[in-house]
């Protein structure tokens, strides 16, 4: 295969994560062989995948888990290590943040060692810039969500860039004036990035109640117009990704609607090649089938 990469992910951590959103998609596409317990990482092919990445003119690593990869810090460390050889100008990783903002579990040591093997994004999955709200989806076994605003800056103070990576549910952030609101939260925390995408109707499902949940959850078609038609009128579009989704500089905040499993159809560009714990390396979250060795 012979196309450019866009984004090198690497599934850290185990199907373990210490959040329970009702939509969370990680039990719906296929396991792959991980599991519940800190997974043996094939590094022989972690290697080699990070080789074939950037072969691909691949400039973006991205951390990211089926759970939540900050429960085992130091396999993110080690991951960090393992990539600094590559030379990968962006290392993000996806997070819900509830660990860092903790600080008991991922310390100012971890933190400052991430920085320093080269980790620039870290990317924190909400659903609204309000805490309660937050609090309902993420964590509805407890009484309080993290401070959000707090966690950005602490991010910020050890040089990181954030992003605010946000589900797009009805009930939450479901109206124009919502948006707007969420936008000038990020814009007066100075996040530097805020991704938006409708909550994941998956057409097939493993998991019924997922399933149930996200098809009565799922914002329309006309909000996402509307929301589209909001960020050009009052914006300028500043990308196209690949993948479809467009970024905006929206009165100076930078704002990207995107979509999400999706299966790129370019003949000259893959999406993402993905690399498992087990050494297999893939194309498509969706389908075990895709892949590359
Ligand atoms: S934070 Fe992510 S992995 Fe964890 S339950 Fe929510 S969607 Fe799933």
């Amino acid at each position: 295969m012979s196309k450019d990469i866009a984004t090198f992910s690497i599934v850290a951590g185990s199907l373990v994560c210490n959040a329970r959103c009702a939509f969370c998609v990680a039990p719906m596409t296929p396991a792959n062989g991980i599991g519940t317990k800190e997974p043996v990482i094939n590094w022989r092919n972690f290697r080699k995948a990070a080789q074939y990445a950037r072969d691909g003119h691949c400039s973006t690593a991205m951390i990211t888990s089926k759970g939540e990869p900050t429960i085992f810090p130091e396999q993110v460390s080690k991951f960090l290590d393992e990539l600094e050889p590559f030379n990968f100008p962006i290392i993000e990783m996806q997070t819900n943040g509830l660990l860092i903002a903790e600080g008991k579990k991922v310390t100012d040591e971890h933190l400052q060692h991430w920085y320093d093997k080269g980790l620039t994004t870290v990317a924190i999955s909400v659903v609204h810039y309000d805490a309660e709200k937050n609090r309902q989806i993420y964590v509805p076994h407890k009484k309080e969500y993290i401070d959000l605003a707090a966690l950005v800056a602490k991010l910020h103070k050890f040089g990181f860039s954030v992003r605010l990576a946000v589900v797009l549910v009805k009930g939450y952030l479901d109206s124009i004036e919502e948006i707007q609101k969420m936008v000038a939260f990020a814009k007066a925390n100075k996040v530097e990035q805020l991704t938006m995408r409708p909550v994941t109707k998956p057409e097939e499902s493993e998991n019924e109640s997922i399933f149930k949940w996200t098809s009565e959850h799922h914002v329309s078609d006309d909000f996402v117009n509307e929301v589209n038609a909001m960020l050009e009128s009052g914006g300028r579009v500043i990308d196209e990704l690949a993948h479809g989704a467009t970024v905006y500089d929206y009165q100076g905040q930078n704002v990207c609607m995107t979509n999400c499993l999706t299966v790129a159809t370019s003949q000259h560009e893959l999406r993402q090649v993905i690399f498992y714990p087990d050494g297999h390396l893939r194309y498509a979250w969706q389908y075990a089938g895709a892949v590359i060795f």
